[in-house]
């Protein structure tokens, strides 16, 4: 009976792992639960999340729209861990994020979470390369050059390692600054107006790189945008509206 069921458990395992080899599994990487964040207190209170919940799977590629002030930023923050919620949950990878000390957090900010920003945000006296590096030496390890190499390849970037940020183009900031997100290979990436400073051709080709990391390495990637053709390019889009999910849509 009982080597009956453990052949029993390795067909399952064989079919389930064969799923998840054609991508046919779901896996749920994300899950945000009754999320409510206010900032402020008595008559300067600002409800900037009412109660949001949604998940996200492993590999999904979510675009996040919705009018200037209406709690974007405030979401993306509260799922890298940079910010804390007011009350609610958010569970990566099962792991309940905020039930996680501040020095656990700080570790999972820097090893699970990669963030890009609209105006780059690199370190104005730190070149490309020491940029990007910055999350690995933050966290006490030796930089793996190989990874290093390899990001400044796709990011064609390669040649200008030590250039300043001040001496490179908008485009090539923000390639620097997915490079410092990518450094660590971290599990979710979560860009804010990544392109919002940019022309239509450079945008473009940020959201090229951030789409190829997506697929390459199987990353959960979500992009708040305020461009509908960015959007339209995301798996699918939810819509926030005064702190509330007002649409959430599956695109492909
Ligand atoms: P969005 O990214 O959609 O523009 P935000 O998340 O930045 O919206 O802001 C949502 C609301 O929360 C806004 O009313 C904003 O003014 C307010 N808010 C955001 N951050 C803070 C803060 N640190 N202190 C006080 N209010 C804030």
């Amino acid at each position: 009976m009982k080597r009956y069921n453990s052949n029993i458990t390795k067909i399952n395992l064989r079919g389930i792992l064969l799923k998840q080899a054609r991508g046919e599994l779901k896996m749920e990487i994300l899950k945000v639960e009754n999320l409510s964040k206010t900032y402020g207190k008595g008559d300067n209170q600002v409800k900037a999340l009412d109660n949001v919940s949604f998940t996200v799977q492993k590999g999904e590629f979510l675009a996040i729209i919705g009018p200037s002030g209406s709690g974007k930023s405030t979401l993306l923050h509260i799922l890298g861990g940079v910010d804390k919620p007011t009350s609610g949950k958010v569970f990566m990878d099962g792991k309940d994020v905020y039930a996680q000390n501040d020095t656990q957090l700080a570790i999972f900010r820097r090893r699970e979470v990669g963030l890009i920003y609209q105006f780059y945000n690199l370190i104005p006296v730190l070149n490309v390369s020491e940029n990007i590096t910055l999350p690995v030496l933050m966290d006490g390890r030796k930089v793996n050059q190989e990874r290093l190499e390899e990001l400044l390849n796709i990011l064609q970037i390669k040649g200008r390692e030590k250039h300043l940020p001040n001496q490179l183009s908008g485009g090539q900031q923000q390639r620097v600054s997915i490079g410092r997100a990518l450094m660590n290979s971290p599990a979710l990436m979560l860009a804010d107006e990544p392109t919002g400073n940019l022309d239509s051709k450079n945008s473009q080709d940020i959201v090229e790189l951030l789409k190829n990391s997506n697929k390459m390495y199987n990353q959960t990637l979500i992009i708040i945008t305020h461009d509908e053709n960015i959007a339209l390019q995301a798996d699918r889009i939810i819509a926030i509206e005064d702190g509330r999910i007002t649409r959430d849509e599956v695109v492909r």
